[in-house]
């Protein structure tokens, strides 16, 4: 996902300028890397299609780098998709249950581990439950890493029914006056019906604060449907995505959000009872789309503006040198951006002028092809261009001579217009009046 992403902004990068049509290749471009990341393809067009509008709405056209503008952007709305903000866990309760539960090797026993670690840090007094009924070995496990991280694990190796075997290890927790109790549990290697039967029974026994979901970050579509049917049964209160060490990327955490509106809690980086981290929205964000520090620099870009067309421009104006190439220049500019009406404001000090003088879309067509049919030195100079070149400019632009009159004076309006700004700027009105 990270490299198709990078490439969809790469074609953006580095250019002064992005257009319409390339927003359009680049949101496409995204929209492909995420479907491709088992984002079903309803989501991906939901999120490029906001994408796409916040990209016209912050005047990504004009920014200084439209590139990075365009990734935070996208950052942005993968960070909403994931949920916004850190979600922490419930432990109320006397103790609090939390309860863990997934498919077999999806990392339940190995985070239930790191969970007690993290809350044993915290202060807290905590307790593992071993109730996978089924693997013997599963109880040895949960002990060595209690042993690792100098947390109790309660077990009952002979006994067969997991409800059982909770209730009794909450009777014991209040005995010895733990506050917090992780409960770890058997999976399957597939959805199984004995199985759900079992957690769902287990977690009806126990009334969990917290009832969490478990699962490997590097099963792709898989992971979806997995988290899917776990939260029909269960209705968990949260993910905890493992795995996350390795070339797994993102795409699990977004689509997961997406199909069962659960949030990540944690995400789990590694074997060692350390590699345990919050789940952060906007980092996994970043991880996506691979960039670090860039949103920094995207921050200060979203601010200024194409500030040297702005200059480019503002100084013709000022010496009253705007002439016909710059006024083509901009009339295509627009063009290219699209809509004229949302994109007209935007233009440096023109955009005003140009509304006032009443150009819509199909005025562009013919006031290209007049000013293509003049010559470079009547562009420069319009007052060059008397009777007989308006008519050679109407027969050579295919307009009406009238069409070109019309033209000649909008433009000669337009010019004097500035002339009249520049005179008000001189004598400090203009800008009392901008105020
Ligand atoms: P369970 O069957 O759901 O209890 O899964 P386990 O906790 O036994 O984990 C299955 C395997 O995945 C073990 O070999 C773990 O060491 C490994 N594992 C668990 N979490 C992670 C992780 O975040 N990263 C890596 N690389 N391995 C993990
Ligand atoms: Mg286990």
């Amino acid at each position: 996902l990270q490299d198709k992403l990078n490439k969809a902004i790469k074609t953006l990068k580095g250019q002064g300028r992005i257009t319409d049509i390339n927003v359009a290749a680049t949101v496409k471009e995204v929209r492909r890397a995420l479907t491709d990341a088992d984002v079903n393809y309803k989501v991906a067009k939901e999120i490029t299609d906001r994408i796409k509008e916040k990209a016209l709405d912050r005047k990504v056209l004009i920014a200084v780098e439209p590139g990075q503008l365009f990734v935070k952007i996208v950052q942005e709305e993968l960070t909403d998709l994931m949920g916004g903000q850190a979600q922490s866990i419930n432990t109320k309760g006397e103790p609090a249950i939390i309860l863990i539960a997934g498919l077999q090797g999806s990392g339940k026993t190995t985070f239930s581990g790191k969970l007690a670690n993290l809350l044993k840090r915290q202060g807290r007094n905590v307790l593992l439950v071993a109730c996978d009924i089924y693997r013997p070995a599963a109880i040895d496990q949960l002990k060595v890493l209690g042993e690792q991280v100098g947390v109790e694990v309660y077990a009952e190796p002979e006994n067969k029914n997991a409800v059982e075997i909770a209730q009794n290890a909450i009777e014991h927790a209040k005995k010895t006056n733990k506050r917090i109790v992780i409960v770890d549990t058997a999976g399957r290697l597939a959805i199984d019906e004995q199985m759900m039967q079992e957690i769902e029974d287990v977690k009806r026994a126990l009334q969990p604060a917290e009832t969490l979901f478990v699962v490997d970050s590097m099963t792709g579509q898989d992971a979806v449907n997995t988290a899917k049917t776990f939260n029909e049964r269960l209705n968990f209160d949260g993910v905890v995505l493992t795995k996350l060490d390795g070339d797994s990327r993102g795409g699990a955490a977004l689509s997961i959000k997406t199909v069962v509106n659960k949030p990540i809690k944690f995400i789990s980086t590694g074997e060692k009872m350390e590699a345990l981290d919050v789940f952060y929205p906007d980092r996994m964000a970043s991880r996506i789309l691979g960039m670090g520090d860039v949103i920094s620099l995207v921050e200060k870009a979203q601010q200024a503006f194409d500030e040297d067309e702005a200059k480019r421009i503002n100084a013709k104006m000022r010496q009253n040198q705007f002439d016909f190439n710059d006024f083509l220049s901009q009339l295509q500019q627009i063009k290219k951006m699209g809509n004229v009406k949302d994109l007209l404001g935007m233009i440096p000090g023109m955009g005003k002028m140009v509304k006032d003088l009443d150009i819509d879309n199909d005025s562009f067509k013919p006031i290209e092809a007049i000013i293509q049919s003049m010559t470079p030195k009547e562009r420069e100079k319009p007052e060059l261009i008397d009777a007989n070149r308006k008519k050679r400019i109407a027969l050579g632009s295919g307009t009406s001579l009238t069409q070109v009159n019309n033209l000649m004076k909008q433009f000669e309006d337009m010019r004097k217009m500035m002339k009249q700004m520049n005179r008000m700027q001189a004598s400090g009105k203009l800008s009392k009046m901008m105020k």
